[in-house]
């Protein structure tokens, strides 16, 4: 019945088609290679064959509400899709294709079970819309803060224990929601100024959690990415030599490093050199990249001008990771 009424769409060159079913069509791409809109939600799809991959012209994907448990790397050869939709599934990871998509401004992965989200996410250089809530996100890479057109990022119902150090340099990024992720206590300065969701965040810190690299002003700790080697203090006048060599080569060779083999002549351990195309993060008060230490400072929520909008209830800080003693000692939250 359904090969019937496929072959029939196909005649009548078809641009939308909506099914519902409890598997992926057959022969899809063959009857209509000029698929541009599909909307498979709401079944008991569990696989989506490669042959998905052929629907080149598609520009619209909802699989939402199914049982998917894998996202076959084919997906990365849909070179015109702009919206994904996957919400409501089984997913534990995502492919590294993905970042293939150049043309997508809409994921939409709310509702699985993913522990990450795959590095080469940043490489979709459209995507506008993130929606990744209630997940098991632990972690977020900081290549993230890469993405140039991101707009809106969701990642409430996580557990997350710290963000990206960049997050919300970007100006494009305008909406951070991050509600419910009970263990993260701190906030990039960056979002100060932005539409922000931090609700049932900052719960009290359990002994199991000693693990995490933190750090305390008064009464306030937030959790710090591991990358992070060092954590400096306004006593601290002296960087690292590590930190020292990092930003000079960085100077040095910044016009360069585009190309992969600008340091051919030097040789670099994988993870610095990874460092030095990806810094730990940007210092909020200045700019200079950071790769090993910071120097962070708090501003909890709370006694900012934004407490109100929060029902002066969280107990989160914003937190502003400076390059030096000096950016330290001059950073102004308000200003
Ligand atoms: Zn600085």
């Amino acid at each position: 019945m359904i090969a019937l009424f496929l072959s029939w769409l196909s005649i009548k060159a078809s641009l939308f088609l909506k099914l519902t079913m409890w598997k992926y069509p057959e022969n899809l791409a063959q009857k209509l290679p000029n698929l541009v809109e599909l909307y498979l939600h709401s079944n008991n799809i569990v696989v989506v064959p490669e042959a998905i991959g052929s629907l080149v012209k598609l520009q619209c994907l909802d699989l939402s509400d199914n049982a998917l448990e894998i996202v076959c790397p084919e997906i990365g050869r849909l070179r015109a899709l702009r919206h994904l939709r996957l919400a409501n599934n089984q997913l534990q990871f995502l492919p590294p294709e993905v970042g293939d998509l150049k043309e997508l401004q809409t994921l939409d992965i709310s509702t699985n079970r993913l522990l990450t989200l795959p590095e080469r996410l940043h490489m979709c250089l459209s995507l506008q819309y993130l929606t990744v809530d209630r997940n098991r996100l632990w972690y977020v890479p900081r290549h993230l803060c890469q993405l140039p057109s991101l707009n809106e990022l969701s990642m409430a119902g996580n557990r997350l224990a710290f963000l990206p150090l960049d997050l919300g340099r970007s100006r494009e990024l305008q909406y951070v929601y991050v509600d419910n992720n009970i263990h993260l206590k701190g906030l990039p300065s960056y979002l100060y100024n932005k539409v922000i969701g931090c609700s049932g965040c900052g719960a009290p810190i359990q002994v199991s959690e000693v693990k995490l690299l933190s750090f305390s002003s008064g009464q306030r700790t937030v959790f710090l990415p591991a990358e992070v080697k060092a954590i400096g203090t306004e006593h601290d006048h002296v960087l690292p030599l590590q930190e020292l060599a990092m930003r000079s080569l960085y100077h040095t060779y910044h016009s360069l490093l585009k190309d992969l083999n600008f340091l051919s002549p030097i040789s670099l351990p994988r993870s610095l050199l990874e460092l030095l195309h990806c810094p730990l993060g940007h210092c909020h008060r200045c700019s200079e990249p950071m790769f090993t230490i910071v120097y962070p400072k708090l501003f909890p929520l709370r006694e900012t001008p934004m407490a109100g909008l929060h029902q002066w209830r969280t107990t989160v800080s914003f937190v502003a990771y400076c390059c030096s003693t000096q950016c330290l000692q001059t950073f102004d939250l308000l200003s």
